[in-house]
């Protein structure tokens, strides 16, 4: 078995420890410590490692949010033909360069092109049988992804049947979102609870990745297809030809696609999409170009990475000018004081924008932005609008800079800087606007799940006087709910049951809840899994907790001193007063099994297991089982009579064990 060094543990588990926190910083209370792009690179970091050490993703690992491996709730698709993604350009130089490179692999004096939008969505495949639907997949790591087939049949822009003569066809596309559809979805969101979405990706990824389809029905989802795989079966010979058929099948039209004869057609007609692309009602963010000839690309292949007949040319990010009319001081959970502009509203990347984040004090120093002024902002596709930077000729003279008050703007109490940090924080542990974000943290998704209780519900129970405490959710009537407005006897019965409900979470979702500074879910989980009860987390001395993996020192200070303080230990004990009852946490075998994360193959017949049964076993030990033996494979399992699988594992010097061993390897702890 490899062994993973023990650096590159700790910098995984570092790295994931920092992006739960920058996610919480944004999502929780909407203050954005770090730009789009560094997150960005947190996170690609992260995916980097767990590509090369898969064993040590963790099952709630930040990159499954992203949809990158396949997730182990779904069963594995094999793609037939690998689902390469095409390399980016971000100049015209680039794609004079694309064309060149193109041209001299295939002799040819010019090339015919065909253009169409790059969707902001998730790529997926879809197979038909005999014209019907029978499967879809994403695209995972590109050679296998999940198989959401089940999710995929409630979209209504996917024909279940063909139009025409029954065909067997495998189509790519994109499922994405409507700018207002994304908008309708985030209240509903809002409404019952949920997480809100940052943009149409997300929310895609997100929806596609639901265990109940019911959910995804309700998600106003769409698809657009973009390529038949082996058209050339079809007869299909070019890709605007295709796009014509995939029409002809039944799928939505593809807008803005043309055909450029030549490079110089090409760069003029990105920077016409560029402008065109605000007319859309979804998001695009760069134009995809493919070689026309489709039997080109036969001769064309790929790289190991993407395809050589086509390249993204990817927008460069929108920038706008708008007036800052506000800055206004918003408190979260933690009482972290984050500075937002109000902007007059502009239409940005296909949304209005009318806030923009200021991140800090030293930030609105750096720009000297002052209300009134005149501002760049631009949105980057993942965060909320940031401002750039001022023009400073547009002034009247009468712009003053701008004061940092000193005490919060909700409670009155003064505001806290902490030596050697930028944030600025509300110390009133009662400041009334860090409860309600405590207590809707504490009702979240992720958290003890109270489906109903988002930031609106919280704010009306707590100005009804009905809520200043997380454990006071716990002694709410439904008598005293029943006559609020938006409540009715139906509403009232299901936020109590839901209420209820959340009694009984697993403990790492209640570790998670309560608020420890600096225990994200992954910490939670990799706490609750070691202690099993809250009792026996709160007896745990520093030494015991820092030894979790997963818990460094820093974090098993900061638990030790949460269940230290009277704050942390009063709210603990309120709350198993009122009766909630933090359930141990399933599944530690799956957590140190030794085939935990590993891809195997099986070859052959075992003695002692079926081929379903020795899969089902895989599976259940955290590993998952794979259909072909490639270099990504980490064990082949050889019964009796293996195939070629064998050979080729051997010829790529990937480990073979026999059935004893397999057996033995999954009673390992
Ligand atoms: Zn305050």
């Amino acid at each position: 078995m490899r062994t993973v060094p023990r650096s590159v543990r700790e910098e995984a588990r570092r790295l994931r420890e920092e992006i739960e926190e920058h996610n919480r910083l944004y999502y929780d209370e909407a203050a954005p410590a770090i730009s789009d792009d560094e997150f960005d690179r947190l996170l690609e970091r992260l995916i980097a490692l767990e590509r090369e050490h898969p064993e040590i993703r963790t099952p709630d690992s930040p990159t499954l949010r992203v949809g990158g491996a396949p997730s182990d709730k779904f069963e594995t698709v094999v793609h037939s033909v690998p689902m390469l993604s095409l390399d980016n350009t971000y100049s015209p130089e680039e794609l004079v360069e694309f064309d060149a490179r193109t041209r001299k692999l295939l002799r040819a004096e010019s090339l015919d092109y065909a253009v169409e939008f790059k969707l902001d969505g998730v790529a997926v495949a879809l197979s038909y049988r005999e014209s019907v639907l029978a499967r879809g997949a994403t695209r995972g790591d590109g050679s296998a992804g999940d198989d959401i087939t089940a999710n995929l049949r409630t979209l209504r822009s996917i024909p279940l049947r063909l139009r025409g003569d029954p065909v067997d066809l495998e189509v790519r596309g994109e499922v994405y979102l409507r700018f207002t559809d994304l908008e309708k979805m985030n209240e509903r969101q809002e409404e019952i609870g949920g997480r809100s979405f940052a943009n149409p990706r997300n929310a895609a990824a997100g929806s596609l990745k639901l265990l109940d389809p019911a959910e995804v029905a309700k998600r106003p989802l769409r698809f657009l297809a973009y390529q038949i795989v082996s058209p050339l079966a079809l007869g299909v010979r070019t890709q605007l030809e295709a796009i014509e058929t995939l029409r002809a099948f039944g799928f939505a039209r593809t807008e803005g696609a043309s055909l450029c004869r030549g490079i110089d057609a090409v760069v003029r007609r990105c920077e016409e999409m560029s402008e065109e692309r605000h007319r859309l009602p979804y998001g695009t963010d760069g134009v995809v170009v493919k070689v026309n000839d489709l039997s080109l690309h036969v001769r064309l292949g790929a790289t190991s990475k993407s395809p050589r007949w086509g390249i993204a040319y990817k927008f460069p990010a929108e920038k706008k000018t708008t007036v800052i009319r506000r800055i206004v001081l918003q408190v979260g959970r933690t009482g972290a004081v984050t500075p937002v502009a109000e902007v007059d509203p502009v239409r940005l990347a296909g949304t209005v924008v009318r806030r923009a984040t200021l991140h800090n004090e030293e930030e609105i120093r750096r720009l000297d932005a002052r209300v009134g002024d005149r501002v760049w902002i631009e949105k980057s596709g993942e965060i909320i609008p940031r401002i750039l930077g001022v023009e400073p000729g547009e002034r009247k003279g009468d712009e003053e800079p701008f004061r940092f008050p000193d005490a919060c703007p909700v409670c009155g109490e003064p505001l806290e800087r902490a030596e050697g940090e930028v944030v600025v924080r509300c110390e009133n542990p009662s400041c009334p606007a860090q409860v309600r974000r405590r207590i809707v943290h504490y009702a979240s998704r992720d958290a003890m799940d109270i489906e109903g209780l988002g930031i609106k519900v919280v704010e009306q129970l707590a100005d009804s006087g009905l809520l200043a405490e997380i454990p006071d959710l716990y002694r709410l009537q439904k008598e005293a709910l029943v006559p609020l407005e938006r409540f009715g006897e139906k509403s009232a019965e299901n936020l109590l049951r839901a209420i209820e409900e959340s009694k009984s979470r697993p403990l790492d979702r209640f570790l998670f809840a309560v608020g420890i500074r600096h225990v994200g879910r992954t910490t939670a989980r990799a706490i609750a899994l070691r202690f099993q009860t809250i009792e026996k987390t709160m007896r745990a001395g520093e030494d015991e907790l820092a030894a979790v993996g997963d818990v460094g020192p820093v974090v098993a200070r900061s638990a030790l001193h949460f269940f230290e303080s009277a704050k942390g230990r009063l709210l603990v004990e309120d709350l198993l007063a009122a009766g909630v009852r933090p359930a141990p946490v399933e599944g530690p075998a799956k957590e140190t099994s030794a085939l935990r994360g590993k891809k195997i193959v099986l070859t052959g017949t075992l003695a002692s297991l079926t081929r379903e049964e020795a899969r089902e076993r895989i599976e259940a030990a955290g590993g998952k089982a794979v259909a072909s033996v490639s270099a990504k494979t980490d064990l082949v399992v050889a019964g009796d009579s293996p195939g070629s699988k064998k050979t080729k594992a051997e010829a790529l010097g990937v480990r073979v064990i026999g059935e004893k061993e397999f057996l033995s390897m999954l009673e390992e702890k």
